[in-house]
């Protein structure tokens, strides 16, 4: 008898090196070479940013495969063996977790990785879940890993998704300089433009694909599907051996967690959110330049922090007025006084008021503009003369700066999370199927990755 079986791993990762993905990698390879049928491609399920006690990108990795039920007790033995073997428990920050979910993935569970995406869960609430929907834990050390590991296999992909190839370097190169030609990478990017995503910052002209750390990862391009970030590899120029490959089913580049729209009133810290509302005050910029503008909606009010690395929509949120209607999306943080600002990562003007300035008039006789003569004054005309009462200034509407429409930082400021202004408008559905076409698929697509070095 088969059935679903779905594994999560999380926290192998550390801020020192060690990768998540890499330890799911080795573990969907030897799964696969002992003859075992994956349901998909390994997941990379990105979870709430915003929480303060993340690693580099609050990542958890999940897998799926069709499994015998008399082979399960084999499966579950591999993979804690593949998580301990990848895995540095002597460093303080690893906390792994992995959890075993047999059969149909249950509506709790998928509840549970929905708020994962935008709230911040405890350690407590996981092992409820987890017991109530009969999965089984396993903790190497504490049990911080819990909640990304359970929230992995509860992912739900039937809205959007997209895809990353990653190519892991080999031991000897691992801290060295990354031997990848930007000038290919420049090229990719403008070959698969719209079937990729954020391979290069547009005002650097930096690369985004490498990370910077000492981790096994050599590079990842993001995009739609498995061929094109395929297609994507096998173009960049690479000075040094890579090790393997392996390709992810991911929600980043969805926005998906910023798909919870709060009230004012109910922010708490931490959580990923949406909010409506209308600007109260005149931005001010803060020292380090960032621009705080505050907002209210019938709830009540909270301030929203755009930092100066966020380019235009930093731009574009000193330029709002009092009155004007916006979408604001980010993190939420506590202050130490206790007040909230949301950090903002992104934002829709909505609704532009007019913007009155008042002006002192023009000389009804010659027409030159009048000067003030003093606090409550009036106003004299400094060719003829002549006089003018204080309430003859004139509204004069100003020229708004700004217009209508979606603000974003750029790429190189993005979250994993950030849907790319390049993906405005798609949206990739996918039911969680378990025919054996696209199994074969999957396979195929996996085998078809040459390594080119
Ligand atoms: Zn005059």
């Amino acid at each position: 008898m088969l059935t679903e079986f779905h594994i999560g791993i999380d926290d192998t990762d550390s801020t020192l090196g060690g990768c998540t993905t890499y330890t799911a990698t080795l573990l969907f390879q030897e799964l696969v070479s002992k003859g075992f049928k994956p349901l998909d491609f390994p997941w990379l399920v990105r979870l709430n940013p915003n929480v303060p006690w993340k690693t580099r990108g609050n990542g958890a990795l999940s897998l799926h495969f069709s499994i015998g039920e008399e082979q399960l007790e084999e499966v579950k033995k591999i993979a804690i063996a593949s998580v301990e073997r990848t895995t540095d428990l002597a460093q303080q920050a690893t906390d792994p977790a992995v959890v075993f979910f047999t059969g149909r993935v249950s509506n709790p569970l998928r509840e549970f990785s929905a708020r994962a995406l935008h709230d911040i869960l405890s350690v407590r609430e996981a092992r409820q879940i987890a017991e109530s929907v009969d999965a089984e834990v396993h903790l190497l050390k504490g049990s911080r890993g819990l909640v990304g590991a359970l929230a992995s296999v509860g992912a739900d992909f039937d809205h959007d998704h997209t895809f990353e190839i990653i190519a892991y370097r080999t031991s000897e190169t691992i801290g060295t300089t990354r031997r990848v030609s930007l000038d290919s990478v420049r090229q990719m990017d403008t070959l698969f433009r719209g079937l990729t995503f954020n391979n290069v910052d547009p005002e650097t002209g930096r690369a985004l694909i490498c990370p910077h750390g000492p981790d096994p990862v050599l590079l990842g391009i993001r995009g739609e599907d498995p061929t094109s970030v395929t297609r994507a590899l096998n173009k960049l120029e690479i000075d040094e051996p890579i090790e393997r490959i392996m390709i992810f089913k991911t929600n980043q580049g969805t926005d998906a967690h910023l798909s919870c729209q709060r009230r004012i009133g109910a922010l708490r810290p931490y959580q990923s959110t949406t909010v409506t509302g209308i600007v109260n005050n005149v931005p001010r910029i803060v020292r380090g330049g960032h621009v705080i503008f505050r907002i209210h909606d019938a709830t009540g009010s909270v301030d929203c922090a755009a930092y100066h690395t966020t380019g235009s929509l930093r731009e574009t949120s000193l330029q709002l007025f009092p009155e004007d209607s916006v979408t604001v999306s980010g993190g939420i943080r506590p202050r130490p006084s206790g007040e909230l600002t949301l950090n903002v990562e992104k934002l829709e003007v909505t609704s532009l008021v007019d913007k009155i300035r008042l002006e002192n008039p023009p000389c009804t006789n010659c027409g030159t503009r009048c000067e003030s003569m003093g606090r409550g004054q009036g106003f004299r005309c400094r060719k003829c003369k002549a006089r003018f009462p204080r309430n003859s200034r004139v509204e004069k509407v100003e020229h708004r700066r700004i217009r209508v429409g979606v603000y974003l930082p750029p790429p190189r400021a993005h979250r994993h999370l950030t849907k790319p202004a390049s993906r405005n408008g798609i949206r990739r559905p996918t039911p969680f199927g378990t025919n054996n076409s696209s199994m074969d698929e999957i396979l195929e697509s996996l085998a078809s990755i040459s390594i080119a070095s």
